[in-house]
Protein backbone atom coordinates (compact mmCIF):
# COMPACT_ATOMS: atom_id res chain seq x y z
CA UNK A 1 0.00 0.00 0.00
CA UNK A 2 2.79 2.08 1.06
CA UNK A 3 4.64 1.64 -2.74
CA UNK A 4 1.71 2.27 -4.53
CA UNK A 5 0.41 5.79 -2.55
CA UNK A 6 4.24 6.64 -3.84
CA UNK A 7 2.86 6.61 -7.25
CA UNK A 8 -0.38 8.71 -6.53
CA UNK A 9 -0.40 12.57 -7.04
CA UNK A 10 -1.49 13.35 -3.47
CA UNK A 11 -5.20 14.09 -2.91
CA UNK A 12 -6.44 12.64 -6.08
CA UNK A 13 -8.89 9.97 -7.42
CA UNK A 14 -7.09 7.55 -10.13
CA UNK A 15 -9.79 8.82 -12.15
CA UNK A 16 -8.11 12.19 -11.34
CA UNK A 17 -4.97 11.63 -12.03
CA UNK A 18 -5.84 9.99 -15.37
CA UNK A 19 -7.05 13.10 -16.41
CA UNK A 20 -4.18 15.25 -14.85
CA UNK A 21 -2.04 12.88 -16.95
CA UNK A 22 -3.86 13.00 -20.17
CA UNK A 23 -3.82 16.99 -19.60
CA UNK A 24 0.29 17.02 -19.66
CA UNK A 25 -0.14 15.06 -22.49
CA UNK A 26 -2.25 16.58 -24.38
CA UNK A 27 -0.29 19.91 -24.15
CA UNK A 28 2.80 18.70 -24.72
CA UNK A 29 1.21 17.14 -27.86
CA UNK A 30 -0.60 20.93 -28.51
CA UNK A 31 3.38 22.72 -28.54
CA UNK A 32 4.64 20.88 -31.40
CA UNK A 33 0.80 20.81 -33.02
CA UNK A 34 0.68 24.12 -35.37
CA UNK A 35 4.67 22.77 -36.70
CA UNK A 36 2.94 19.73 -37.78
CA UNK A 37 0.30 20.76 -38.98
CA UNK A 38 -2.28 19.55 -37.28
CA UNK A 39 -4.56 22.73 -36.61
CA UNK A 40 -7.38 23.38 -39.08
CA UNK A 41 -9.88 26.30 -39.25
CA UNK A 42 -13.39 25.81 -39.96
CA UNK A 43 -15.61 28.65 -41.16
CA UNK A 44 -19.33 29.34 -40.54
CA UNK A 45 -21.21 31.60 -42.12
CA UNK A 46 -22.36 34.55 -41.24
CA UNK A 47 -25.78 35.81 -43.01
CA UNK A 48 -27.60 39.39 -43.81
CA UNK A 49 -31.49 38.20 -42.38
CA UNK A 50 -32.97 40.86 -44.59
CA UNK A 51 -31.16 39.67 -47.99
CA UNK A 52 -30.00 36.49 -46.99
CA UNK A 53 -26.29 37.10 -48.50
CA UNK A 54 -23.53 35.32 -46.81
CA UNK A 55 -21.63 38.85 -45.60
CA UNK A 56 -19.03 37.06 -42.83
CA UNK A 57 -17.73 33.71 -41.74
CA UNK A 58 -16.13 33.04 -37.99
CA UNK A 59 -13.26 30.98 -37.92
CA UNK A 60 -13.21 28.37 -35.47
CA UNK A 61 -10.55 26.32 -34.58
CA UNK A 62 -10.34 22.36 -34.46
CA UNK A 63 -7.52 20.51 -34.03
CA UNK A 64 -6.71 17.21 -36.06
CA UNK A 65 -4.90 14.97 -33.10
CA UNK A 66 -3.22 11.92 -35.18
CA UNK A 67 -4.71 9.36 -32.37
CA UNK A 68 -7.69 11.27 -30.82
CA UNK A 69 -9.23 12.66 -34.26
CA UNK A 70 -10.96 15.97 -34.16
CA UNK A 71 -10.75 18.13 -31.03
CA UNK A 72 -12.95 20.99 -30.20
CA UNK A 73 -11.50 24.06 -29.29
CA UNK A 74 -13.22 24.18 -25.71
CA UNK A 75 -11.27 21.34 -24.94
CA UNK A 76 -7.65 22.57 -26.04
CA UNK A 77 -7.95 26.61 -26.15
CA UNK A 78 -8.30 26.41 -22.02
CA UNK A 79 -5.03 24.68 -21.79
CA UNK A 80 -3.44 27.01 -24.51
CA UNK A 81 -4.48 30.16 -22.20
CA UNK A 82 -2.87 28.52 -19.35
CA UNK A 83 0.52 27.62 -20.73
CA UNK A 84 0.68 30.65 -22.95
CA UNK A 85 0.57 29.10 -25.79
CA UNK A 86 -2.81 30.82 -26.79
CA UNK A 87 -0.15 33.61 -28.57
CA UNK A 88 1.53 31.50 -31.20
CA UNK A 89 -1.97 29.52 -31.77
CA UNK A 90 -3.77 33.11 -31.80
CA UNK A 91 -1.40 34.29 -34.31
CA UNK A 92 -1.77 30.94 -36.47
CA UNK A 93 -5.07 31.64 -36.75
CA UNK A 94 -5.43 34.68 -37.25
CA UNK A 95 -2.90 34.55 -40.09
CA UNK A 96 -4.23 31.27 -41.55
CA UNK A 97 -8.06 33.29 -41.71
CA UNK A 98 -6.60 36.45 -43.21
CA UNK A 99 -4.78 34.57 -45.89
CA UNK A 100 -7.87 32.09 -46.76
CA UNK A 101 -10.13 35.83 -47.31
CA UNK A 102 -7.65 37.11 -49.49
CA UNK A 103 -7.05 33.79 -51.42
CA UNK A 104 -10.96 33.89 -52.02
CA UNK A 105 -10.90 37.65 -52.59
CA UNK A 106 -8.31 36.88 -55.54
CA UNK A 107 -10.40 34.16 -57.09
CA UNK A 108 -12.70 37.22 -57.29
CA UNK A 109 -15.50 35.67 -54.83
CA UNK A 110 -17.96 37.76 -53.46
CA UNK A 111 -16.21 39.84 -50.40
CA UNK A 112 -17.05 38.40 -46.76
CA UNK A 113 -15.87 39.28 -43.59
CA UNK A 114 -13.45 37.05 -41.55
CA UNK A 115 -14.56 36.96 -37.98
CA UNK A 116 -11.29 35.21 -35.25
CA UNK A 117 -11.83 35.18 -32.09
CA UNK A 118 -9.08 36.88 -29.04
CA UNK A 119 -8.56 34.99 -26.10
CA UNK A 120 -8.36 37.25 -23.05
CA UNK A 121 -4.82 36.09 -22.79
CA UNK A 122 -3.85 37.09 -26.20
CA UNK A 123 -5.75 40.53 -25.12
CA UNK A 124 -3.26 41.29 -22.15
CA UNK A 125 -0.11 40.28 -24.60
CA UNK A 126 1.58 44.09 -25.61
CA UNK A 127 2.25 42.93 -28.91
CA UNK A 128 -1.24 42.29 -30.00
CA UNK A 129 -1.58 45.39 -31.89
CA UNK A 130 1.88 44.93 -33.43
CA UNK A 131 0.75 41.28 -34.16
CA UNK A 132 -2.45 42.21 -36.25
CA UNK A 133 -0.62 45.02 -37.67
CA UNK A 134 1.67 42.61 -39.26
CA UNK A 135 -0.38 39.95 -40.68
CA UNK A 136 -2.74 42.83 -42.21
CA UNK A 137 0.66 43.49 -43.93
CA UNK A 138 1.59 39.67 -44.67
CA UNK A 139 -1.17 39.10 -46.02
CA UNK A 140 -2.36 41.60 -47.79
CA UNK A 141 -5.76 41.37 -46.84
CA UNK A 142 -7.64 44.68 -46.18
CA UNK A 143 -8.70 45.60 -42.47
CA UNK A 144 -12.41 46.67 -43.80
CA UNK A 145 -12.63 42.76 -44.29
CA UNK A 146 -10.93 42.01 -40.65
CA UNK A 147 -13.26 41.47 -37.55
CA UNK A 148 -11.86 40.47 -34.09
CA UNK A 149 -14.48 38.98 -31.44
CA UNK A 150 -13.67 39.77 -28.06
CA UNK A 151 -15.74 38.62 -25.18
CA UNK A 152 -17.29 40.96 -22.92
CA UNK A 153 -15.17 40.13 -19.72
CA UNK A 154 -12.48 41.68 -21.78
CA UNK A 155 -14.51 44.98 -22.41
CA UNK A 156 -15.64 45.00 -18.75
CA UNK A 157 -12.99 43.44 -16.13
CA UNK A 158 -10.05 45.50 -17.62
CA UNK A 159 -10.48 48.78 -16.70
CA UNK A 160 -8.18 51.81 -18.17
CA UNK A 161 -6.40 49.82 -20.91
CA UNK A 162 -8.79 47.74 -23.05
CA UNK A 163 -10.84 51.29 -23.98
CA UNK A 164 -7.14 52.76 -25.63
CA UNK A 165 -6.12 49.20 -26.98
CA UNK A 166 -9.45 48.55 -28.81
CA UNK A 167 -8.73 52.31 -29.93
CA UNK A 168 -5.47 51.36 -31.21
CA UNK A 169 -6.93 47.77 -33.07
CA UNK A 170 -9.87 50.33 -34.55
CA UNK A 171 -7.41 52.72 -36.19
CA UNK A 172 -5.57 49.71 -37.80
CA UNK A 173 -9.41 49.40 -39.59
CA UNK A 174 -11.01 46.02 -38.14
CA UNK A 175 -14.42 45.37 -36.35
CA UNK A 176 -14.88 44.94 -33.27
CA UNK A 177 -17.54 42.90 -31.84
CA UNK A 178 -18.36 41.95 -28.77
CA UNK A 179 -18.89 38.24 -28.19
CA UNK A 180 -21.54 36.36 -25.60
CA UNK A 181 -23.10 39.59 -25.28
CA UNK A 182 -25.31 39.74 -22.33
CA UNK A 183 -23.62 37.11 -20.52
CA UNK A 184 -21.14 39.34 -18.18
CA UNK A 185 -23.21 41.59 -17.07
CA UNK A 186 -21.88 44.86 -18.35
CA UNK A 187 -23.21 48.25 -17.64
CA UNK A 188 -24.95 50.30 -20.08
CA UNK A 189 -22.35 52.86 -19.20
CA UNK A 190 -19.48 51.12 -20.04
CA UNK A 191 -21.17 49.81 -23.86
CA UNK A 192 -21.38 53.45 -24.16
CA UNK A 193 -17.61 54.19 -23.93
CA UNK A 194 -16.27 50.94 -25.72
CA UNK A 195 -15.03 51.67 -28.74
CA UNK A 196 -16.50 48.47 -30.53
CA UNK A 197 -19.04 47.99 -33.81
CA UNK A 198 -20.71 45.39 -33.26
CA UNK A 199 -22.77 43.48 -30.58
CA UNK A 200 -22.80 39.53 -30.75
CA UNK A 201 -25.95 38.19 -28.66
CA UNK A 202 -25.11 35.24 -26.59
CA UNK A 203 -26.68 31.83 -27.71
CA UNK A 204 -28.25 30.80 -24.62
CA UNK A 205 -30.47 33.85 -25.21
CA UNK A 206 -31.44 32.92 -28.82
CA UNK A 207 -32.34 29.34 -27.91
CA UNK A 208 -34.40 30.81 -25.23
CA UNK A 209 -36.67 32.57 -27.93
CA UNK A 210 -38.47 29.71 -28.59
CA UNK A 211 -39.92 29.52 -25.12
CA UNK A 212 -40.83 33.29 -25.55
CA UNK A 213 -40.50 35.35 -22.26
CA UNK A 214 -37.14 36.53 -20.46
CA UNK A 215 -35.18 35.10 -22.74
CA UNK A 216 -36.73 37.11 -25.83
CA UNK A 217 -37.18 40.01 -23.51
CA UNK A 218 -33.31 39.63 -23.21
CA UNK A 219 -32.63 39.28 -26.68
CA UNK A 220 -35.14 42.01 -27.70
CA UNK A 221 -33.31 44.76 -25.28
CA UNK A 222 -30.11 43.96 -26.73
CA UNK A 223 -30.72 44.24 -30.27
CA UNK A 224 -32.43 47.83 -29.22
CA UNK A 225 -29.18 48.04 -27.07
CA UNK A 226 -27.40 47.73 -30.34
CA UNK A 227 -29.52 49.96 -32.54
CA UNK A 228 -29.67 52.89 -30.01
CA UNK A 229 -25.51 53.13 -29.64
CA UNK A 230 -25.39 52.67 -33.29
CA UNK A 231 -23.88 49.61 -33.32
CA UNK A 232 -24.80 46.41 -35.46
CA UNK A 233 -26.14 43.44 -33.71
CA UNK A 234 -25.54 39.57 -34.86
CA UNK A 235 -27.55 36.19 -33.51
CA UNK A 236 -25.67 33.22 -33.20
CA UNK A 237 -26.48 29.98 -32.44
CA UNK A 238 -29.74 30.44 -34.31
CA UNK A 239 -31.26 26.54 -34.85
CA UNK A 240 -34.93 26.95 -35.44
CA UNK A 241 -37.65 28.88 -37.90
CA UNK A 242 -39.45 30.31 -35.02
CA UNK A 243 -35.72 31.64 -33.63
CA UNK A 244 -35.39 33.59 -37.33
CA UNK A 245 -38.36 34.74 -37.32
CA UNK A 246 -38.43 36.86 -34.07
CA UNK A 247 -34.95 38.10 -34.43
CA UNK A 248 -36.05 39.32 -38.15
CA UNK A 249 -39.01 40.53 -36.65
CA UNK A 250 -36.76 42.61 -33.81
CA UNK A 251 -34.35 43.85 -36.90
CA UNK A 252 -31.32 41.85 -35.79
CA UNK A 253 -28.89 42.47 -38.58
CA UNK A 254 -27.40 39.05 -39.13
CA UNK A 255 -27.31 35.74 -37.78
CA UNK A 256 -25.34 32.95 -37.35
CA UNK A 257 -26.48 28.88 -36.64
CA UNK A 258 -27.24 25.44 -37.43
CA UNK A 259 -30.51 26.66 -39.11
CA UNK A 260 -28.30 27.84 -41.99
CA UNK A 261 -24.96 26.22 -42.12
CA UNK A 262 -22.50 24.53 -39.47
CA UNK A 263 -19.19 25.15 -39.72
CA UNK A 264 -16.95 23.94 -42.56
CA UNK A 265 -13.97 23.50 -44.40
CA UNK A 266 -12.77 26.36 -46.68
CA UNK A 267 -13.92 24.26 -49.78
CA UNK A 268 -17.16 24.24 -48.78
CA UNK A 269 -17.22 27.82 -48.07
CA UNK A 270 -15.17 28.59 -51.88
CA UNK A 271 -18.40 26.35 -52.85
CA UNK A 272 -20.98 28.77 -51.47
CA UNK A 273 -19.73 31.62 -52.22
CA UNK A 274 -19.58 30.29 -56.14
CA UNK A 275 -23.10 29.79 -55.24
CA UNK A 276 -24.15 33.15 -54.62
CA UNK A 277 -22.05 34.77 -57.18
CA UNK A 278 -24.03 32.25 -59.68
CA UNK A 279 -27.27 33.91 -58.63
P1 LIG B 1 -17.77 30.98 -29.73
O1 LIG B 1 -16.81 31.99 -30.25
O2 LIG B 1 -18.93 31.50 -28.96
O3 LIG B 1 -18.23 30.16 -31.00
C1 LIG B 1 -19.54 29.62 -31.18
C2 LIG B 1 -19.58 28.13 -30.95
O4 LIG B 1 -20.91 27.68 -31.14
C3 LIG B 1 -18.73 27.32 -31.92
O5 LIG B 1 -18.28 26.15 -31.22
C4 LIG B 1 -19.76 26.93 -32.99
O6 LIG B 1 -19.40 25.76 -33.70
C5 LIG B 1 -20.97 26.70 -32.16
N1 LIG B 1 -22.22 26.91 -32.89
C6 LIG B 1 -22.41 27.65 -34.00
N2 LIG B 1 -23.71 27.65 -34.36
C7 LIG B 1 -24.37 26.89 -33.45
C8 LIG B 1 -25.74 26.50 -33.28
O7 LIG B 1 -26.64 26.86 -34.04
N3 LIG B 1 -26.01 25.72 -32.20
C9 LIG B 1 -25.07 25.30 -31.33
N4 LIG B 1 -25.44 24.53 -30.31
N5 LIG B 1 -23.76 25.65 -31.46
C10 LIG B 1 -23.42 26.43 -32.51
P2 LIG B 1 -16.77 25.69 -31.32
O8 LIG B 1 -16.28 25.80 -32.72
O9 LIG B 1 -16.67 24.38 -30.62
O10 LIG B 1 -16.01 26.79 -30.46
C11 LIG B 1 -16.21 26.91 -29.07
C12 LIG B 1 -15.48 28.10 -28.51
O11 LIG B 1 -14.07 27.96 -28.63
C13 LIG B 1 -15.79 29.40 -29.24
O12 LIG B 1 -17.01 29.91 -28.80
C14 LIG B 1 -14.60 30.24 -28.84
O13 LIG B 1 -14.79 30.79 -27.56
C15 LIG B 1 -13.49 29.22 -28.78
N6 LIG B 1 -12.71 29.29 -30.02
C16 LIG B 1 -12.92 28.71 -31.21
N7 LIG B 1 -11.96 29.04 -32.10
C17 LIG B 1 -11.12 29.88 -31.45
C18 LIG B 1 -9.92 30.59 -31.82
O14 LIG B 1 -9.44 30.53 -32.96
N8 LIG B 1 -9.33 31.35 -30.86
C19 LIG B 1 -9.86 31.47 -29.59
N9 LIG B 1 -9.23 32.24 -28.71
N10 LIG B 1 -10.97 30.82 -29.22
C20 LIG B 1 -11.61 30.04 -30.13
CA1 LIG C 1 -16.99 33.84 -31.39
CA1 LIG D 1 -20.51 32.67 -28.33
Amino acid sequence: AKDQGKNQVAGCTPTMKQGIEDKTQLTSQLYRAIERQELVLYYQPQININTGQMVGVEALVRWQHPEKGLIPPGVFIPLAEQTGLINAIGRWVLETASRQNKAWQNLGLPLVTMAVNLSVEQFRNPRLVEMVYQVLQETGLSSACLELEITESIAIKETTYPIALLQQLKHLGVTISIDDFGTEYSSLSRIKELPVDRLKIAMEFVHGIDKGGKDQAIARSIIHLAKSLGLSVIAEGVETLQQLQFLKEQQCDDVQGFHFYKPMPAPQIEALLRKEMAH
